[in-house]
């Protein structure tokens, strides 16, 4: 496993991470996310992603019990959880990023996940209706009290995150240092344009999700939609546009037949295609079995097979590079 800096931060990160969205809890019980988990951490994986809202709080609680069977030292692993949707539905604990809210958060989900700190806590959306500032100061307090080490942001406008940073260096308070953005083959446009600048500019982080565009890049929908597949799971049916579109399936078609080229799987190559990114700190995978876990782990020798050429294929075939001129 390779390890990246996240951002200008100290703090290295596996270039290859695990994330509990849409599996712990609904798919992968407490006993199957220990095994899940140590599959990853014996790879080298040492971040793992969770939210607050993720299974309306229950994807903290297996990942805390599971942790705490797997009894690695703290100093091990990292563990970063977000904040924004809350869990309640009264006016101040939904689609907000106050203070108040925030500061309950922070409590209730190091409670769920069992620990005295979490290492990167993400403003889970912009908030319409909070000002920068007051949750700037929110979340600079909480790492001063030492809840949390670092703050992030996750789908934000590259504006939104030079305003959060000019407010804490003006005020001398904890700046975010990494945005959390969707990122794979069929979704570029947050690693395009005006977020490529900022990027450069401030060495910022990004932890980025939904490699696999939610297992579609892995060639497993070629045939419809598997029962046993994040697909099949009833409550996921938004999905299914997605997974039967005809254009998706042909370039997924053509990505299998690069990657069978490469003696490699097709879901290793689109990880691998996100790796090569050198704005990428670390790719958050998902896996609802430990067979996912340790083919997707072995992407980091297959991005030595991305060359320029291999990338210009998958871009034209992606249509990557013309989203990036409608930028
Ligand atoms: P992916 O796009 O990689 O999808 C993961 C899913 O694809 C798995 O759960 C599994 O589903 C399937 N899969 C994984 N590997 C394989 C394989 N080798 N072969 C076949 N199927 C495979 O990632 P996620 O969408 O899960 O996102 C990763 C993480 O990113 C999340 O867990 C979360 O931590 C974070 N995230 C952050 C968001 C944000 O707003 N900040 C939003 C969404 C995610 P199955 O077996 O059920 O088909």
């Amino acid at each position: 496993m390779q390890y990246r800096f996240l951002g200008k931060t100290g703090l290295q990160v596996s270039e290859l991470s695990l994330g509990s969205w849409l599996t712990f809890k609904k798919q992968v019980d407490v006993q199957a996310a220990v095994e899940i988990m140590a599959a990853a951490y014996d790879q080298g994986v040492n971040f793992f992603d969770n939210a607050e809202n993720y299974a309306y709080g229950r994807s903290e609680e297996v990942m805390g019990a599971a942790l705490k069977q797997l009894n690695w030292r703290r100093g091990s692993y990292l563990v970063s959880t977000k904040f924004y949707w809350g869990l309640h539905d009264t006016p101040n604990e939904k689609n907000t990023l106050n203070r108040k809210y925030l500061i309950e958060a922070i409590n209730g989900s190091l409670k769920r996940l069992e620990l005295d700190y979490a290492d990167i806590i993400y403003c889970h959306r912009p908030s319409k209706t909070t000002p920068i500032e007051e949750t700037v100061w929110a979340m600079h307090n909480i790492i001063e009290w030492g809840k949390a080490l670092y703050w992030g942001t996750s789908e934000w406008a590259a504006a939104e995150i030079v305003e959060a940073i000019n407010i804490a260096e003006r005020h001398h308070l904890h700046k975010p240092v990494v945005e959390q953005p969707q990122y794979n083959l069929f979704e570029p446009k947050r690693m395009q344009g005006d977020y490529v600048r900022f990027y450069k500019e401030y060495n910022y982080g990004t932890t980025i999700w939904s490699p696999l565009a939610s297992g579609m890049l892995s060639g497993k929908y070629s045939k419809g939609i598997p029962a046993d597949s994040r697909g099949g799971i009833k409550g996921n049916e938004w999905l299914h546009k997605h997974f039967t579109d005809a254009d998706n399936l042909s370039k997924v078609a053509a990505l299998t037949e690069i990657a069978d080229g490469l003696g490699c799987t097709t879901a290793q190559l689109a990880i691998a295609w996100c790796l090569q990114n050198p704005f990428v700190s670390t790719v958050i995978t998902g896996a609802s079995r430990v067979e996912q876990v340790q083919e997707n782990m072995k992407a980091s020798e297959v991005s030595a097979k991305v060359t320029p050429e291999i990338k210009n294929r998958l871009d034209e075939i992606f249509e990557v590079r013309e989203k990036e001129e409608e930028e």
